[in-house]
Order: C-alpha cells, then structure tokens, then sequence
C-alpha cells in the first residue's frame, strides 16, 4: 500500500498569496485540495485500523482482522472503552467521540447550537459558559449530544469485569499456541482441549504482543508482521484524527473554488491550534509550520 505524501507547504502559501489578492486559483486548489484529501484519507484510515482492529494488507488492500483487539488492550491504542449505539441515529460511537467532537466545535448543551469563541463561548440563545466551565462540563456531564445527529446521549456504563468471557463468541477464532487446534477463552485462561495447554489468559495476551503478530491476507496470502506495519504507519499515527476526517467529508461537497479554499482554510486553521498534528499532513518541520501558519492566520 503506498501511503500519499505530505503537502508540500510552498503550494500552501501560493494558495495564500493568491488569495489575499482575491484570487481562486482553481487548478492550484484543486492540487492542494486533493493531496491534503488523500492525506487525510490514509491519516483516517490508520486510525480505524487501531480502532476496529482490521489492518488492510499493503498489496491488495483486503482488511485482515487481528487477534489482539485493540480496543481491549491499552497498550495497542486501545482504551477499554466499549463501543454503543446512538438510540437516535444508531451510529456507533465510543464515549469519547461525544467529548472529542464538543472540543473540536463547542455547541451548547441547552440547544446545540455551535458557540461563538468570545473571551467566553456564547450561544445565540443567550446561554455562555467560561472557557473553563465548557471544558469543566464536557468532562462530566453524563448526556452529551451524539456527533453524527446531535440528539443527546447517555453515558455508558463502565463495562463489567468478566466482558470479555461473556462475549467471546465475537472474538476472532483463538489458536493453540501449542499444537495450532482451536482453542479457547475461558476462566481467565486460553485452553486447548486437544493437547491440554492452560495459560492465564493475560500472560498469554502480554506473550503475543511481545511476539508480535503474524498477518495473513485471506485474499492474496500476503504475510507481514504487526509490529512492523505499525511502524510503517508512524507518520500517519494520531490520537484526534477527527480534522482529517472532517476534511475528507467536506471536501467531497465542494462545489466551488470559495468552497474549496474556506475548507483548506479550516482544516489548515484547526492544524495551527493544534501545535503537534500539523506536521502529519504539512511536509516540514514542525517549528517551520508553526511559522507558516502563523503567517497565514495574520
Ligand atoms: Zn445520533
Ligand atoms: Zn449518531
Ligand atoms: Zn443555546
Ligand atoms: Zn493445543
Ligand atoms: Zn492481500
């Protein structure tokens, strides 16, 4: 699979220069636009791998399922967050999406209409809340409006203990690491009952990522390592890949060269308040970006 480069950050202050002088220039957003998509497109899907735990095989693209699921394992990325359904739209969101998607764009909690950013957030119906107290409450509140259909939904329960017994008819096929038969997750330990191998269960998971993962493509029988895909991925690798996610949405709906130039301005404006994320879609150094975008904004 090759990974789309970062955009180079001379086209960007063309871009710019451009549109000072109010000029569109179209082919020049065009260019811009679609290496920032296809940036945005790889940063979104290295994302949904550590998410949902399917890695796609770098020569045919076929997902292949992993056996650690990393929303299980903390140390893969994972949070031990569970996954629920908005009863509303019936998207499927982890409680920290709700969360994430109010810091990204603040909405109040009366009517979720998007706050304007004064020295405090002020909603258009008379409510404001202090920085402070806006974060303070996304913290704690237990209904939060869902991201996809801003209905309000409730904060799950922690999830029980014993889950992952209960529901380990989900889990991906287990192999003896003994003799290769099935074998199984139960009583806290993985079993084999065709040659008696017995192992707790989280010393067996602890071996398997010191071991690292072999992966299968069922498609092309390509096999490669997890540990050194992950690798391979480092510069796509973020914990807030909702920007890129936002971008890849909207750009796709652009319909004019205003268009296509407020949404580079927006992704590049969420990039210049977040210090650490800009130098996974910009080609340059961080300082160096900070510096542009700096001059950008001004
Ligand atoms: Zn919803
Ligand atoms: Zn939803
Ligand atoms: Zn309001
Ligand atoms: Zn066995
Ligand atoms: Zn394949």
């Amino acid at each position: 699979m090759n990974w789309s480069p970062r955009v180079k950050p001379i086209k960007i202050r063309q871009l710019y220069r451009y549109a000072r002088l109010g000029i569109y220039e179209d082919t020049l957003l065009h260019d811009v636009g679609w290496e920032l998509h296809a940036r945005c497109a790889d940063i979104a899907t290295v994302a949904d791998v550590y998410r949902e735990g399917c890695v796609p095989c770098p020569k045919c693209g076929t997902k292949i399922t992993r056996r650690i699921d990393p929303l299980f394992s903390k140390g893969e990325g994972g949070t031990r967050e569970h996954w629920f359904r908005c009863p509303h739209c019936t998207g499927r969101l982890l409680w920290r999406d709700c969360r994430q998607a109010l810091r990204n764009t603040p909405r109040c909690f009366d009517c979720r209409a998007v706050l304007q950013k004064e020295v405090v957030l002020r909603c258009a119906c008379g409510k404001t809340w202090s920085q402070e107290a806006y974060k303070q409450s996304t913290r704690t509140r237990v209904l939060l409006p869902c991201p996809h259909c801003l209905e309000l939904v409730r904060r799950p329960d922690t999830p029980p203990r014993d889950r992952t017994t209960k529901n380990r008819r989900s889990e991906p096929e287990l192999q003896c690491p003994k003799c290769q038969s099935v074998a199984r997750h139960q009583h806290g330990n993985i079993e084999c009952t065709a040659c008696g191998y017995k192992r707790r269960w989280r010393d067996y998971r602890k071996s398997l990522k010191k071991k690292d993962e072999k992966l299968e493509c069922p498609n092309c029988e390509h096999t490669f390592k997890w540990q050194a895909w992950r690798k391979s991925v480092r510069s796509l690798r973020t914990g807030n890949p909702q920007p890129a996610r936002d971008f890849v949405e909207k750009w796709r709906k652009c319909r004019t060269p205003q268009q296509r130039m407020i949404q580079i301005d927006t992704l590049l404006q969420t990039l210049h308040g977040r210090g650490p994320l800009a130098p996974l879609f910009i080609d340059s150094g961080e300082h160096k970006i900070r510096e542009m975008l700096d001059d950008l904004a001004s």
